[in-house]
């Protein structure tokens, strides 16, 4: 049996007000989020959970209404500097589940050539409704899953991605988000993608603010409570250093 090492890998940070953190939260309240992306280490090649962001700038205009303070991002923290620290290069990576098509992780897909990607099916068949037009997710990752790298992703729900590693659709913070469930030694590691986005979501009970089906977010987090052993909420800072030698070491 494949067990795994999960390494967050710091991506940068922001601070956003409490009624986006949480479905009806305090507006007068603030809660740092970090940005990951996700190493996972043991199979046989390199994979990534989520790809990172490059373009803070970019980022930082779209998402200027829940940003309470910006993304920053320090020296080190870009994602192709993070995996060379493992001797990652872009090139190694063999498999990408993407939880959810969001700026902040998908900015970086068109970096790892060689990887097959994992995206949700009925999400990305939502994504790319009405040509596009209104989509959530950036136009040049559309562009990668449908066109220039549509002979490397599988866009489909609840499928595995290597023995002991799958996704699990939840919707609810958005129409393709998908939770991905790792095996490793300290057990069953879901990692949330935005339907859980601090662990206090998940404490409290309380959906996520940025939300786009209320029902479907709360349906994603009995969803996943039944199926981890261990939720790392995708935005907490807690797991930021927490695990210096990856969590299931
Ligand atoms: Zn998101």
């Amino acid at each position: 049996m494949t067990q795994y090492v999960i390494h967050p890998l710091l991506n940068g940070r922001c601070l956003i007000a409490g009624h986006h953190a949480f479905y009806n939260g305090d507006e007068k309240e603030s809660y740092p989020y970090a940005l990951y992306l996700w190493l996972i280490l043991g199979g046989e090649r390199p994979m990534l959970v989520d790809t990172g962001l490059d373009n803070v700038e970019e980022m930082n205009q779209g998402a200027a209404h829940v940003l309470r303070e910006p993304i920053t991002q320090q020296p080190g923290e870009r994602g192709v500097e993070q995996l060379a620290r493992f001797g990652v290069r872009p090139e190694d990576v063999g498999k990408i589940a993407i939880t959810h098509l969001h700026f902040d992780h998908v900015d970086c897909l068109d970096q790892f050539p060689n990887a097959t990607i994992y995206v949700s099916g009925r999400g990305l068949e939502k994504a790319t409704a009405n040509n596009w037009h209104g989509s959530w997710a950036p136009g040049k990752t559309l562009e990668l899953l449908t066109r220039t790298a549509k002979d490397r992703v599988v866009a489909a729900d609840d499928v595995e991605v290597a023995p002991g590693i799958r996704t699990m659709w939840v919707g609810g913070h958005s129409p393709c988000s998908q939770a991905v469930l790792v095996d490793t030694k300290a057990g069953r590691v879901c990692l949330t993608g935005d339907t859980v986005s601090l662990n206090l979501n998940i404490e409290r009970n309380q959906a996520v603010g940025v939300c786009h089906s209320e029902e479907e977010c709360y349906a994603g987090m009995e969803k996943i409570r039944g199926a981890a052993d261990i939720i790392l909420g995708s935005h907490d800072p807690a797991h930021a250093g927490a695990y210096p030698n990856g969590l299931g070491a």
